[in-house]
């Protein structure tokens, strides 16, 4: 597999556009480094506007041409379900390309690829078939007495364009590609300029499943150039974005020109809460992968925990405990919970977090220091005695750092304190009493919320922000919904 890799890695990075690689001769390109080693992986094209202009005419051809939305349902669903095969028999490469370039351990891309990727896409196949209208008894006003038929069809919004972080590269960029797809969209996707490789073979592998010429259009590059031209591009229909809330903000003003479809995944700072009767050892576990997974570089990361003061001494002393177990290290290493964060900026940014969280008076329990590089390191760390004004508290870092604040038998001041912050993505409850437990889930602000469980995802179940974390619903039926256009028919009959 490795010289498969080493070869892939070697060969030119170039676009996808109307179903042909082009070559970056000759053209600017972007180095993509290892953040483990700090060694470039790869060059990639630097894409531009006359790029982007390209890719979005294939794909409005393509659209057009019914070549895809004009497939029956079931047809794209059989190439779009051969592609889940090679993603499936393709895991191991694909999360090693996204190990080598993100940093995550193997084991957990591999995982990730072959239940989560694949499942996407399978999913929402089997959605392809399954969107249907309505059939209404409308009557127009001041013709009631008439007899008419009013119907609505679901039709493809048109061309998408998908722009995705780095975090997670295939799972997020599924989530775009795969409903988008299954609805008879045409895309053109701008992955992250950090992450650009492993979302180069999954689109070969769509390609060898069949998806025809210009349906999927890949361009490289930076945000700034790439990005901010497909949102602001009078041939997007729809931009669905993921990222952080600042670039969020920036689409949606470059969008207003045509008033293209938005949808925008954007930042969290997902609350954790544990309440005495709670397993505590299963939740410090939850705390701990909840906070540290990704090195804390995920949306959902449980990054503010809230916990009963009765029990915050026996739950931080486990919290810290578990902190300490995880191994830290490159992700190609058997045991590796933590791999690097992204890069020397991402590093800086948390290192300067925790400063703040020591300066701002909350108490460090344990990590906060960066390791010896190459590669950009930093301890699993826990503070305690976190207040809600502290910057550690507020923030979204990105970052292996997890605040710990306590609470007593006041929960509508809990509910107050947990909702008091610009971001609503998600969050968790732990207890065994299942009324408390459901009446916390309602109060508090999120798009969804865990009990006794945290980042709890599924395909089936809907996923996205209230507030500062993003406008609408991926996963699950909205999921798909939100590539479709809904048009009415009034028949006088
Ligand atoms: P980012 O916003 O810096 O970049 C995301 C993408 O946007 C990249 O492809 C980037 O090149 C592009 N981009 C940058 N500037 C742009 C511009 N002006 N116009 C258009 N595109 C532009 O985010 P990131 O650092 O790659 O990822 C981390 C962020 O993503 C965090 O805030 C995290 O919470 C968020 N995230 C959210 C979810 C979710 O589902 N809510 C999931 C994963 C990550």
């Amino acid at each position: 597999m490795q010289d498969e890799i080493r070869s892939f890695l070697e060969s030119p990075h170039g676009n996808f556009i109307g179903g042909k690689w082009g070559a970056p001769l000759e053209r600017e390109e972007i180095p993509v480094k290892n953040p483990a080693t700090e060694e470039v992986l790869a060059k990639v094209v630097s894409g531009d506007q006359g790029d982007v202009d390209a890719a979005v005419s294939a794909a409005r051809q393509a659209f057009q041409s019914g070549q895809w939305s004009g497939l029956s349902p079931v047809a794209r669903a059989k190439i779009l379900s051969k592609w889940a095969d090679l993603v499936e028999q393709h895991a191991d490469r694909l999360g090693y390309i996204e190990t080598l370039e993100a940093g995550m351990p193997h084991w957990l891309s591999t995982v990730t690829i072959r239940g989560f990727v694949a499942q996407h896409i399978r999913y929402n196949a089997e959605w392809a078939n399954k969107i249907t209208g309505e059939t209404l008894p409308g009557r127009p006003s001041g013709r009631e007495d008439s007899d008419w038929l009013v119907a609505t069809l679901k039709e493809p919004i048109g061309v998408v364009a998908a722009i995705t972080p780095w975090n997670a590269p295939l799972s997020i960029l599924v989530l775009k590609l795969a409903p988008a797809l299954a609805a008879g969209c045409t895309v053109v996707l701008k992955p992250s300029e950090l992450t650009p490789l492993s979302a180069e073979y999954f689109v070969r592998l769509g390609q060898e499943a069949g998806i025809p010429d210009g349906v999927i259009n890949l361009v490289q590059g930076y945000g700034p150039v790439v990005g901010q031209a497909l949102a602001e591009h009078d041939g997007i229909d729809k931009i669905s974005f993921t990222g952080s809330t600042a670039v969020g903000q920036k689409i949606i003003h470059a969008a207003a020109g045509n008033l293209k479809k938005v949808s925008l995944e954007l930042g969290g700072k997902s609350p954790f809460i544990v309440f005495p009767d709670a397993d505590i050892d299963a939740a410090v576990t939850g705390a701990g992968m909840g906070c540290f997974y990704l090195t804390g570089q995920n949306c959902m990361a449980a990054t503010r925990a809230f916990v009963h003061k009765d029990i915050a001494d026996a739950f931080l002393a486990k919290l810290v405990a578990f902190a300490d177990s995880l191994k830290i290290g490159n992700g190609l290493e058997e045991g590796t919970f933590l791999g690097p964060v992204i890069n020397d900026t991402q590093h800086a940014k948390v290192l300067e977090f925790i400063r703040k969280g020591v300066d701002e008076g909350a108490t460090l329990l344990c990590g906060g220091k960066a390791l010896d590089g190459p590669g950009y390191w930093v301890q699993p760390t826990v503070f305690a005695d976190a207040t809600p004004d502290m910057s550690i508290v507020r923030k979204e870092i990105f970052g292996p750092v997890l605040s710990v604040q306590t609470f007593d038998d006041d929960l509508d001041a809990l509910v107050r304190n947990v909702n008091d912050n610009d971001y609503a993505l998600s969050g968790s409850v732990w207890t065994k009493d299942i009324q408390r437990a459901l009446s916390l889930a309602k109060k508090i602000d999120a798009g969804q919320m865990a009990i006794n469980a945290h980042a709890a995802v599924s395909p089936e179940t809907p996923f996205g922000g209230n507030k500062r974390s993003g406008w609408g619903r991926e996963f699950g039926q909205d999921g798909i919904e939100a590539y479709y256009k809904k048009k009415a028919i009034s028949i006088a009959l």
